[in-house]
């Protein structure tokens, strides 16, 4: 206790301990399921604890789930939602018309999709930019440039973003910078540490853990920033459900546990499909010939378990994917069991081909999510579908 007061608990203990306190009434150590609508107010207009007036806008274990996302990142406020892509929504629903944002090029499909398909619609501006480069940022952003988002390592190149140096162009030119840290989980990377101002996860991901949940999670420190979100939250409604609250935070209280795993068995299938003659590239963050593996060691503390390969054809992509064993074929990523896609036919399929082409996602590209089996069945997979 001693070690905790001096230094605040570490990681693992918040996992267990952030949000989850006994329910008061019964002594319940875990979170109970608030599964209600609304709340009986003991007189006109005085709800409880001054705010439980409505679902939508405050649920106790929502509560408990956005204290723990909060805690894992460093940041003082955590706010939850439907999904990953209603939390990146509503951290660009900050702006209005005629306002700017400067976008990674290569981000998540889907957040890519939201961006030039529904926000540009509305008036919003966007410019898309490699942001391995800080200049690139510095050189995209103009007087009405409000937000940059990054998404560092990316999915699936692995391109990684320098937060601290993106940080500094994004504050010197007067904007915020939200960084997706889907990939990495907070385990991995804390980019409100390094100087973003907004953390965003899709919990579907690693948070949860369990590919039975689809959630959105944001952090920040700002009090006044984590209002306006709060207010946006409540006003486009896209909450979750008390259920997938319960469950996150199930998830969250292994977080430490599984990307330990993660980061072990990642590292090893990379290793072991770098050695091997049947692959032309492989791309891991934590592989020495990651071009940017000193950048990621700096700012990272693992590497998760998304490795890309190039295996040359979409036909041979193909077939490596739908000959393994342990790796199911399906779309997400992060989860305890090992996934493997071939992107640009599944989640990289709404990205138009030439911009597919410039970021180098090949035909021949397949992404594996190594999930927490025990390493040697998934190495012999993998040989077994290569032979
Ligand atoms: C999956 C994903 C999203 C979208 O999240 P949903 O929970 O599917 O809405 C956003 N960013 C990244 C990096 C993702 O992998």
């Amino acid at each position: 206790m001693a070690d905790a007061a001096a230094h605040g608990p570490r990681f693992g203990t918040l996992a267990l301990h952030a949000g989850v306190d006994p329910e008061p009434v019964t002594g319940a150590i875990m979170t109970p399921i608030f599964q209600t609508s609304t709340y009986v107010q003991p007189a006109v207009a005085e709800p409880k604890g001054g705010r439980f007036d409505y679902g939508r806008t405050a649920n106790p274990t929502r509560d408990a789930l956005e204290t723990s996302i909060a805690a894992l990142e460093g940041a003082k406020h955590g706010v939850a939602f439907s999904s990953g892509i209603a939390a990146i929504e509503t951290i660009v629903k900050r702006l209005s018309a005629g306002d700017h944002v400067v976008s990674e090029e290569n981000t998540y499909g889907g957040t890519m999709r939201l961006f030039t398909r529904v926000l540009a619609r509305l008036g919003i501006e966007f410019t898309f930019v490699d942001t391995r480069d800080p200049e690139r940022i510095r050189s995209a952003m103009r007087p009405r440039t409000k937000l940059v988002h990054v998404e560092t390592p990316t999915n699936p190149m692995m391109r990684i973003c320098d937060i601290r140096a993106a940080a500094d162009v994004t504050h010197a030119g007067g904007a915020l910078l939200s960084v997706d840290n889907t990939y990495a989980s907070p385990y991995n990377q804390r980019p409100l540490e390094l100087g973003a101002d907004i953390v965003v996860h899709s919990s579907t991901k690693y948070v949860n853990g369990h590919s039975d949940v689809i959630g959105g999670l944001i952090a920040v420190r700002d009090h006044a920033l984590a209002e306006e979100l709060r207010f946006l939250q409540n006003s486009s409604g896209a909450v979750p459900g008390p259920m997938d609250c319960f469950l996150t935070l199930r998830g969250i209280k292994t977080l430490h546990l599984r990307m330990e795993r993660h980061n072990a068995n990642g590292l090893a299938v990379a290793r072991y499909l770098e050695a091997h003659p049947g692959i032309d590239r492989v791309i891991y963050p934590g592989l020495e010939s990651h071009d940017q593996h000193t950048l990621a060691h700096r700012q990272m503390s693992g590497f998760a378990g998304m490795v890309s390969v190039d295996v040359g054809s979409l036909a041979r992509a193909k077939s490596l994917s739908e000959r393994l064993r342990y790796f199911a074929l399906a779309e997400s990523l992060g989860g305890v069991e090992s996934l493997v896609s071939v992107p640009a036919l599944m989640t990289h399929a709404s990205v138009p081909e030439e911009r597919r082409a410039a970021m180098g996602l090949t035909p021949g590209l397949v992404r594996f999510s190594v999930g927490v089996e025990d390493v040697d069945d998934l190495l012999e997979d993998v040989e077994q579908a290569l032979r």
